[in-house]
């Protein structure tokens, strides 16, 4: 990883720039305290000067009596305005202090004109009070020592006029007052400023708290909680949201390398992922992790859904590229389902789970690459519901059964083995394609009587077959990561009297990785009861020619996808041809699968393939077909391989 170089005196000028800010913030949170004190002082002073007036018009004897009264009254209706409207928010210390200001010096100038008026000295102190005033009400120190040095100075100047002991004493008084006001004035400011640092700490700790528990802590990315708060709040109505997308991406390949390299290097992989996906969806609302190795996106701006497979592509593109984790560079890949707002749902979780299905749909059909929800899909949803509830209340042993489609050795020229593949013929629903309700029964948790139904025919079924003639047998990812599944099918097995070498377990590249421990163990435990192992659908997933060797595998079936490629030129011809050689290389046993034309035929012969299936040779058909299938075999299994 590469570290970005920083300057120690940028750090220094950052962290002197944060300590202004802090010390910013401090200042205007204390005046922010001190607002309503200031504020509610004013109405009592306000009715002071009121009162004033009457007792001058009752008891003033000199000829200040207009010019004082007026003062008051101006000063009351100041102080009046001031605390009804100048104040009445806070605005900003600049305000505030402004205020407070004029204030002080409204209170001297009426303590000045009443001293023009009668300069007895025992008058002076009311300076003091002047001075006790401006340090109660000023919202800065400046505010506070200016009106006070004012006063303070104005009383002592007066003092001096009229005589040494007169100045002595009101020096000694004045002292001693300027002490009590700023002692108490400071224990005050410092309370307050202590409560408001606490409070501003609080805050901040807060903050840091929803933050952190916001975001997830390996990708620096909005975590789940976050991604749906969000999403929820484009779904309010006050929120006015135009038509919005949801993505879900998850990684194809990433288990293996966690399982493989360790969760260090899944973990540095995730956070790569995390940077790469936020460099794409830059300009979008939101890239978060959903957990494990699922990612979502939030796109906001209006996006057409030509150009959102377009730049969706440009993610899956960008991750297919290798990651450099430590001194390895690792390959993944990722798959992606959208879903629109307000087309596919209205609530959070329709939209979510019209994007995961849209996800699935990728996952299965197209691995690698974009899908958007639509119509077919909405149709696939209700129908898969239908499907599950029907699985349900089935008989499977009456309406499941198998067929058998025949996989031939060309280079000895004969039949050697058959695939069971399932068929439902349902009483409700009439056929329903296998791959439609192995999933219905994954979903639905059936999947293990499925399995176990199916493998009890299977076996019935090789049991009038002849010894030599080996059945393939499907295996669901469930199957796989279930301890008490493999250990139910062990035990049909043996029970069944048939010889274990002539089954052979298919699974997918998908079933082994979704649990690599525990799938790795179930084929072992099948392995070492004599049964043999196929890697089915090679090449249609994350195809890491790496792990291949960790499995007990004993052949590799090559995805029906590359033989329909044959025709198109090098392409398919050049993948089956290094396929075959792995399993050259491997010792193990390669069948290329969906062989329809003798063209295909032809090119999976030069490409060095031994084992073909496909319909080219036969259809899956009821074992009773099978039987009469053999016996014509040499004549047609002859005419059929050039
Ligand atoms: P699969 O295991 O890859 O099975 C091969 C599929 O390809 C079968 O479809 C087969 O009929 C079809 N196929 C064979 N030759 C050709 C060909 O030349 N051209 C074309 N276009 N297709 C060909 P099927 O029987 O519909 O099965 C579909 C999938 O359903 C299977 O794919 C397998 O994943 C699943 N499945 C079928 N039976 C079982 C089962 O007993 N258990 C489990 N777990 N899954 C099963
Ligand atoms: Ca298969
Ligand atoms: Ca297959």
């Amino acid at each position: 990883m590469t570290v970005p170089q920083v300057d120690a005196a940028d750090i220094l000028l950052e962290e002197e720039a944060l300590r202004r800010a802090d010390a910013l913030l401090l200042q205007q949170e204390v005046a922010k305290a001190i607002h309503p004190i200031i504020a509610r002082a004013l109405t009592p002073l306000a009715t002071y000067f009121g009162g004033i007036i009457i007792v001058y018009y009752f008891l003033e004897t000199t000829g200040g009596f207009l010019v004082m009264s007026l003062l008051s009254a101006i000063t009351a209706a100041l102080l009046l305005m001031a605390e009804h409207r100048w104040l009445a928010d806070y605005r900003s210390i600049r305000q505030l202090e402004a205020a407070s200001a004029v204030v002080g010096l409204l209170i001297y100038a009426n303590i000045l004109a009443f001293l023009h008026f009668h300069p007895e000295p025992a008058r002076l102190s009311y300076f003091i009070l002047s001075m006790m005033s401006v340090v109660t009400v000023g919202a800065t120190l400046r505010v506070v020592i200016g009106g006070a040095v004012l006063s303070l100075s104005t009383m002592l100047w007066m003092a001096y006029g009229l005589g040494p002991d007169i100045f002595e004493q009101y020096a000694m008084l004045g002292i001693a007052c300027a002490f009590v006001a700023f002692g108490m004035v400071l224990l005050m400011r410092n309370a307050i400023g202590r409560a408001v640092k606490a409070r501003i700490l609080a805050d901040a700790l807060r903050g840091k708290a929803q933050e952190q528990a916001h975001k997830d802590a390996l990708t620096d990315l909005p975590n789940r909680r976050r991604f749906f708060i969000e999403l929820e709040a484009l779904l309010e109505p006050e929120a006015n949201s135009g038509p919005f997308y949801m993505g879900i991406i998850d990684l194809d390949g990433f288990k293996p390398v966690n399982d493989l390299y360790g969760h260090a290097v899944g973990d540095e992989l995730l956070i790569q992922v995390g940077e790469r996906l936020r460099s794409i969806f830059v300009q979008e609302h939101m890239v978060a992790r959903l957990g494990g190795d699922e990612f979502s996106l939030l796109i906001t701006r209006p996006i057409t859904d030509a150009a959102l497979l377009a730049l969706g592509r440009r993610a899956i593109e960008s991750l297919r590229r290798p990651f450099r984790v430590g001194d390895r560079d690792v390959t993944i890949s990722g798959s992606g389902g959208f879903a629109q707002f307000p087309r596919n749902g209205r609530t959070a979780s329709e939209i979510y789970e019209r994007a995961d299905h849209a996800l699935y749909s990728a996952k299965s059909h197209r691995r690698g690459d974009i899908v958007i929800f639509d119509d077919r899909h909405e149709a696939d949803i209700g129908n898969m519901g239908r499907v599950e509830q029907v699985l349900r209340i089935t008989d499977l042993n009456r309406e499941l059964s198998v067929v058998f489609q025949p996989q031939v050795d060309v280079v000895a020229r004969r039949t050697v083995g058959f695939e069971a593949l399932a068929r439902w013929d349902s009483s409700r629903l009439g056929k329903v394609a296998p791959d439609i309700f192995i999933a219905a029964a994954e979903r639905s948790g059936l999947i293990e009587m499925v399995t176990e139904t199916l493998l009890r025919k299977t076996l019935g079924a090789m049991a009038d077959l002849p010894s030599d003639i080996r059945v393939a047998f499907n295996l669901s990812a469930c199957d796989l990561v279930s301890e008490r599944s493999i250990a139910n099918i062990c035990s049909i097995v043996r029970e069944s009297g048939i010889e274990p070498g002539r089954l052979e377990f298919e699974i997918t590249e998908t079933a082994m990785m979704t649990d690599f421990e525990r799938a790795r163990q179930a084929l072992t435990t099948l392995s070492e009861m004599g049964c043999r192992i196929a890697l089915d659908d090679f090449g249609s997933g994350y195809s890491s020619f790496g792990y291949i060797h960790r499995f007990p595998l004993n052949k590799i079936k090559t995805d029906r996808g590359f033989v329909s490629q044959l025709g198109d030129g090098a392409i398919g011809h050049n993948i089956i041809r290094a396929m075959v050689d792995l399993c050259r290389n491997l010792d193990l046993d390669c069948l290329v699968e969906g062989v329809e034309t003798v063209g295909q035929m032809e090119a999976a012969q030069a490409a060095g393939a031994r084992y073909v299936q496909g319909y080219y040779f036969g259809r899956p058909m009821p074992v009773a077909e099978v039987l009469e299938y053999l016996s014509a075999e040499d004549d047609r299994v002859e005419r059929r391989v050039s």
